[in-house]
């Protein structure tokens, strides 16, 4: 004989309230015990249906990223890092610059903590709702050039599209090909004014030229992404290497 509680959980399914699925029969042992009222009760269950759902919407925004580690701003160290002030990265997580469509730009050598706060940021807007995509420059431009080929490729191109927030790590570790660079500014061209990008780069502006080949390009690409932009300038010595962890002498 099929019981009223296995007659729930295939509702539930049905109806796609997985909390409720999984948890009916502590559901019932709480109220019970509880001596839960039936509006206590009915709002206990669907306010946990809410939260596990958002959760879960928050968990594949979250792999959908494609952040190669989690960084938070709590682990950032502002005592080490003091080219940039705790106050502007803390008036940054309110998020309102995405919804503003501002770019962020953070330029320094390597170590400072660029890809760290890009990613922290990141990790923030993906709690606060927002749909964002990571990658670095070295992927992103493979992904562009082998989009029309491979599907892996064309999903992360994709998904690039649809983000709120799209952080390209890294420009200017390799240097790209003139049909590279006019691919890459197409891509900009398409998410200016509609999507937030937040770059890091180990090069100044002043090195772009060389490192995207044509001069016209480089001209265009930075217009659009500094038209609506915040600018970190970022200095000091590398967190690494100060931090440098030893095996042996540990
Ligand atoms: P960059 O992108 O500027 O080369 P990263 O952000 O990758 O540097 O930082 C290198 C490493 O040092 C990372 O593990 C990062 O978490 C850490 N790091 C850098 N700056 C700080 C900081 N101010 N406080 C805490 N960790 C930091
Ligand atoms: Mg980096």
């Amino acid at each position: 004989m099929i019981s009223k509680i296995d007659y729930i959980k295939e509702y539930a399914k049905e109806l796609k309230l997985l909390n409720l699925q999984k948890k009916i029969d502590e559901f019932i042992e709480h109220g019970e015990n509880e001596d839960l009222s039936y509006q206590e009760f009915l709002y206990k269950i669907l306010n946990e249906e809410i939260i596990a759902k958002e959760e879960r919407k928050k968990q594949t925004r979250l792999k959908n990223a494609g952040f190669p580690v989690i960084k938070t701003i709590e682990e950032f160290d502002f005592e080490f890092q003091k080219s940039i002030s705790k106050r502007h990265i803390n008036r940054l997580l309110e998020m309102d610059w995405i919804d503003k469509i501002y770019n962020l730009i953070f330029l320094g050598p390597p170590g400072v903590g660029k890809t760290h706060l890009a990613i922290a940021l990141g990790y923030k807007a993906i709690d606060m709702g927002y749909k964002v995509s990571f990658i670095s420059m070295d992927n992103l431009v493979y992904s562009l050039k082998t989009q029309d080929i491979m599907r892996k490729s064309k999903i992360k191109i994709n998904k690039i599209h649809s983000s709120d927030l799209v952080i390209i790590d890294e420009i200017g570790y390799l240097p790209i090909n003139r049909e590279e660079a006019n691919m890459f500014f197409q891509l900009i061209s398409a998410l200016h004014e509609q999507t937030s990008i937040i770059i890091t780069s180990n090069k100044g502006f002043g090195d772009w030229n060389e490192l995207l080949g044509d001069p016209a390009l480089t001209t265009a690409i930075l217009d659009r992404l500094t038209y609506k932009c915040e600018l970190f300038n970022m200095t000091g010595k590398s967190y690494r290497l100060t931090h440098r962890k030893s095996f042996l002498e540990d």
